[in-house]
């Protein structure tokens, strides 16, 4: 490719509306357009990087027996009832009606279409396992995006989804996207981590995020420095998640709204109801992106100001964000400001027992709820314990004192269970004949994302240093001198040589000077830079420059194809 003739935008200015530096090196080295917030164009250079990493993906996706499909975008509301999430996914959703008024959405993702085909398509336990995969804009309307890439509203994702007999089926599935997606970040030239992560709105238990490293990251990562021990987790999960089988089996009470006058801190509304203090442990039951979470502050008494922040600094709540649990989960539970109650029990010291006959708080002034029970009045699945774990903390694997550092989630991968195979009936016939639900796993990469991420962690003052594997292209070949015949022929004949042999290469043949070129050079991030000034027409000696190291060499004209290669 002729740069004279690549649509190839560079700008001087760092744009004003672009805070991490992989949203500015991207709009300035001329890779993406932004269209509406969260939105952008791929100009040609980045198209190229996301088909690079896209066929990276593919081929690991392949190599574990993953086959690929094309899903629908747009997707009906009733598969979306089917599995409840039409009332719990929340504003995230793009939603739409079609002219007779009925109801769709822009596929944030894809349990729901991928479970409802295989329930069509597949009946016996011969037919299993299965991994369909696709590559594919999702839609998700942030409350925030941001950070260009990093957080869109449209972006480009690859999902796949595993569908086993049983659970010792989909722990192989789940292993064999854990090696792919380490050999997918391995490949695309990124510091990563896989970290313990929590599930969500998604469901199930088990699940990996795939961090990489960088101080723009949005996620905070405890990690142990003992290599051998490997722990690292999302600081979110960085907790023990209360055990849902724990809930005590005693008899429920009806619930029941209780006055409690003026009291607001857990000492008042104790004394007042006559419960043990001790037993009682703060919670906030707040709803997040995720779903409702009540975090419980556990192992004291009084819950300070600094400890609450701590947890919403944890769970990235602001209080004024907390709207009322009925509205979320239709749960006859809700809050007194952001402090209610939870009766709970210690059983070790890092297992909480949610008991049954609780107290919380009541969404209106004055009152509280008794005789709270998880699962008939919240959602105990999203109940997390949040203890904040951090640097300095010891390892709960090993005991080693834990590091921090940031992250960016470039992918995700969990085990779903029988979530939506129960909820949209999609059963197989076992070896006698009997019917079971299938038990799926779901794999995202976010390819976009992954892009932006290889920016934030390859780039120097002058611009991007794409990885080898990713860049747009390899080799920009630069004449010095563009009135200068002899340098212009030879740039172009060497020019001619490297695509002949198959190379990606560049050739910068406008007519500009050479420190603009460099600059641009610099600045787009090919991985190695060939200059052809006067040297090179009179001894046959080329400048090769390495982008990362900034190391150059002289090779000559005959090797240099050899050389790139
Ligand atoms: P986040 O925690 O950043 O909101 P998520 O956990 O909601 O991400 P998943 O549902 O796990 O995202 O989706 C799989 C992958 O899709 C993520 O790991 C990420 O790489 C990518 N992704 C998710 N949301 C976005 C977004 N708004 N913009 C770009 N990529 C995204
Ligand atoms: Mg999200
Ligand atoms: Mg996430
Ligand atoms: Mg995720």
């Amino acid at each position: 490719m002729r740069i004279s003739q690549l649509f190839l935008p560079t700008l001087r200015e760092v744009p004003a509306e672009a805070e991490v530096i992989s949203h500015q090196l991207l709009l300035r080295a001329g890779f993406i357009r932004k269209a509406a917030a969260g939105v952008y164009t791929f100009l040609p250079l980045a198209w190229r990087v996301i088909r690079k990493i896209e066929q990276i993906i593919r081929e690991e996706m392949d190599r574990q027996g993953g086959q690929e499909i094309m899903m629908p975008i747009i997707q009906p509301a009733e598969l979306w009832q089917e599995s409840g999430r039409w009332d719990v996914y929340g504003p995230e959703l793009f939603r739409l009606k079609d002219r007779h008024g009925r109801d769709f959405c822009l596929g944030p993702t894809h349990e729901e279409i991928i479970t409802a085909l295989v329930r069509q398509e597949i009946r016996s336990y011969r037919q299993l396992p299965q991994l369909l995969y696709q590559i594919q804009n999702k839609y998700r309307d942030e409350r925030r995006p941001r950070f260009g890439l990093l957080r869109g509203r449209e972006f480009i994702m690859k999902d796949l989804y595993s569908f086993d007999r049983d659970e010792a089926g989909l722990e192989v599935s789940y292993q064999k996207m854990y090696e792919a997606y380490t050999r997918v970040f391995t490949r695309c030239g990124l510091k990563f981590r896989p970290v313990e992560a929590d599930s969500g709105a998604i469901g199930g238990n088990d699940t990996h995020e795939f961090m990489v490293l960088a101080d723009s990251g949005e996620a905070l990562v405890v990690f142990c420095p003992d290599e051998s021990c490997g722990y690292a987790a999302n600081v979110e999960r960085a907790t023990s998640p209360v055990q849902r089988d724990t809930v005590e089996e005693e008899t429920s009470q009806p619930l029941k709204l209780v006055d409690t006058p003026g009291m607001h801190t857990v000492e008042q509304v104790t004394a007042y109801l006559g419960l043990n203090a001790r037993r009682i442990i703060k919670t906030i039951l707040y709803q997040t992106e995720k779903g409702v979470v009540a975090a419980l502050v556990r192992g004291d008494r009084d819950v300070n100001e600094v400890k609450l922040q701590k947890v919403l600094d944890v769970l990235r709540l602001e209080l004024a964000d907390a709207p009322t649990v009925e509205k979320i989960t239709g749960a006859r539970v809700g809050y007194a400001g952001p402090v209610g109650l939870q009766n709970v029990r210690l059983v070790a010291d890092d297992e909480v027992m949610l008991l049954v006959n609780a107290v919380a708080g009541a969404n209106r002034d004055d009152a509280h709820l008794v005789n709270v029970n998880p699962g008939r009045d919240f959602v105990p699945h999203m109940v997390a314990d949040i203890r904040v774990v951090r640097a300095g903390d010891p390892c709960p694997k090993c005991g080693a004192l834990l590091r921090e550092t940031r992250g960016i989630e470039v992918g995700q991968i969990f085990k779903l269970g029988d979530k939506y195979s129960r909820a949209l009936g999609a059963t197989y016939l076992d070896e006698r004949g009997q019917s079971r639900p299938m038990i799926m796993g779901c794999y995202g990469i976010g390819v976009t994302r992954t892009m932006a991420a290889a920016v934030e962690q390859n780039h120097d003052e002058d611009g991007i240093i794409w990885p080898v594997s990713i860049a747009p292209f390899h080799v920009v070949v630069i004449p010095v001198n563009h009135k200068d015949e002899q340098q212009m022929n030879l740039a172009e004949e060497i020019y001619q040589e490297l695509q002949a042999g198959g190379v990606e290469v560049v050739l910068d043949d406008r007519a500009e000077r050479a420190g603009v070129k460099f600059k641009d050079a610099d600045l787009v991030g090919y991985p190695m830079r060939i200059t052809v000034g006067n040297q090179a027409v009179q001894t046959g000696e080329l400048e090769l420059r390495y982008r990362a190291t900034r190391e150059m060499q002289l090779v000559s004209r005959e090797q240099i194809a050899g050389h790139i290669r």
